[in-house]
Order: C-alpha cells, then structure tokens, then sequence
C-alpha cells in the first residue's frame, strides 16, 4: 500500500498497475522495460500535461471525429493502464478495440479481450491469422479484417515504431501517446500526444465529448491549423 502522502504517490500507482497486469498475464515482462522508459520520459517531463500534450489531444479528438473508420490498438500496458478509458473511448466514438501484442499469444489475447469487456469494452477484436499489415515482419503483422485493416485512422498508443511505421505506409492516419517525443513512433506519427496515457485518456475523451457538438467543418479547421512538428520540437525541448 502506497502511502498517498508519498511524493511519487501516482507514479508509483501507475507503476503497480503494470505489475499486476504482468500478474494476471495481461502485460508481459518487456512491458516492464518499456514502461520503466516511460517514467524517465514522464520524470523529465514534470509529471504533467503540458500545453504540448493538450493541442494534440485536441487534434486527435477532431481525427477521432472526423474519422470514417476509427480503430483503437491495445497491447498489454495500454490494457493495463486504462481499461475502463479504452472502453469508453472506444464506445464514445464506435470505435472497435483491437488486441495487438509483441509475443505471439492467444491465451493473452484472450485475457486482455476479457479484461477490456469487464471494465465495458463492447466492440473487442483479435487479430486473425489469415490477415496481415503490409511492410511488416513481426507477430504483430495480423490484423483483424473487420479493424485495424479497414480502418482510416488508427490509435496506437505505446506502439512499437515498425507497427506505427508500417500502417503509415498502408495509408492509415495514426494517432499515438507516448512518453518518448524521440521515439520512432512519436516521430513518424500523424498526431503525437506526448504523455502518459494514464492522464492522455480522460483528456481525450472529454475534448470528444465537447468537439462532437462542432459541425464537421470546425473540426476540419482544428487538423488543418494543427502542425505535429512544431508541438513535438516543443516537447523535446521541455526535455531540457
Ligand atoms: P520506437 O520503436 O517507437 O522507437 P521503443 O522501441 O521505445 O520506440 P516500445 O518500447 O515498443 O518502443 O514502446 C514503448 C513506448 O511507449 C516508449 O517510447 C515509452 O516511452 C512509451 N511509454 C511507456 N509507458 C508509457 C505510458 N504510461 N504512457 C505513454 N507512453 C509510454
């Protein structure tokens, strides 16, 4: 038990919730090491939403939006950080959920499915053998027909920077959060949210929930005056 007092209260919380998901097999063991990359990234960043952070979640919530095919990615950390925010989101904007893990595993798979529907994931795919991303190699190539293949636009957050690549190349508009504005994905992303997903999420689902009450063309208006370039400089300079 973590004392609330504790100065590090939240980060320590959020850590835990990343050991139980290793527990009951829903995060592998990597994703111990990636979200250990996190907390540096987070450390340097104040621990907090920047101004950064907020224009891009505001262009991913138009995207989101705008979208005519959204599709949302989840691995076992996402899984495990925001279950009941990837069930809302995905609910929010008929958006089905996508499983998507590094180590190929069925029974893991199947344990995130039924994680995502406790916390009230409605719409939660997997991916299916007999489909694939192009320009991909790993485990990660399959893909469900009905998601991630059909989809417009993508939202990977915590994505591995092959996959982010990958549907890039296959025309998809990918949306991603990441603590690292470094990182592959961050860089290559069409919108990069840098921040913990832990914070990103309620965020995110809040500029939805106001943005849906803007007609289609004040939306267009918010893609078109954001520039991912300018906010992702901006973070890497907040590094310093
Ligand atoms: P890339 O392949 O894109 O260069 P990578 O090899 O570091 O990056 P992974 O380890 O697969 O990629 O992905 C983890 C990414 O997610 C890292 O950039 C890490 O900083 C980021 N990350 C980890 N935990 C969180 C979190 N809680 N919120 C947001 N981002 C996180």
């Amino acid at each position: 038990m973590i004392p609330k007092s504790h100065p590090r209260y939240t980060s320590l919380r959020t850590r835990n919730l990343i050991v139980k998901g290793v527990k009951k097999g829903i995060a592998s063991m990597d994703g111990l090491i990636a979200h250990g990359r996190g907390e540096a990234f987070d450390y340097l960043l104040g621990e907090k939403t920047n101004e950064f952070a907020e224009e891009s979640i505001g262009a991913a919530a138009a995207l989101m939006l705008l979208a005519k095919k959204p599709v949302i990615s989840v691995n076992g950390n996402t899984a495990a950080l925001a279950p009941k925010e990837l069930a809302r989101l995905s609910n929010l904007v008929q958006a089905p959920l996508e499983v998507n893990v590094f180590h190929p595993s069925k029974k893991r798979e199947l344990k995130i499915k039924s994680h995502l529907k406790k916390y009230g994931a409605k719409m939660v795919l997997l991916p299916d053998k007999n489909y694939k991303i192009r320009f991909l190699e790993s485990n990660r190539k399959y893909a469900s027909p009905e998601g991630i293949l059909k989809a417009d636009v993508v939202f990977v957050p915590l994505e591995d920077g092959d996959r982010a690549e990958a549907l890039i190349k296959s025309g998809k508009k990918v949306i991603t959060v990441d603590l690292n504005p470094l990182s592959r994905t961050a860089q290559k992303a069409t919108i990069t949210i840098v921040d913990n997903i832990v914070r990103a999420m309620p965020l995110l689902i809040s500029s939805i929930r106001e943005y849906r009450k803007y007609d289609k063309n004040k939306l267009k208006e918010i893609l078109k005056n954001y520039d991912n370039k300018k906010f992702l400089e901006e973070s890497i300079s907040s590094l310093r």
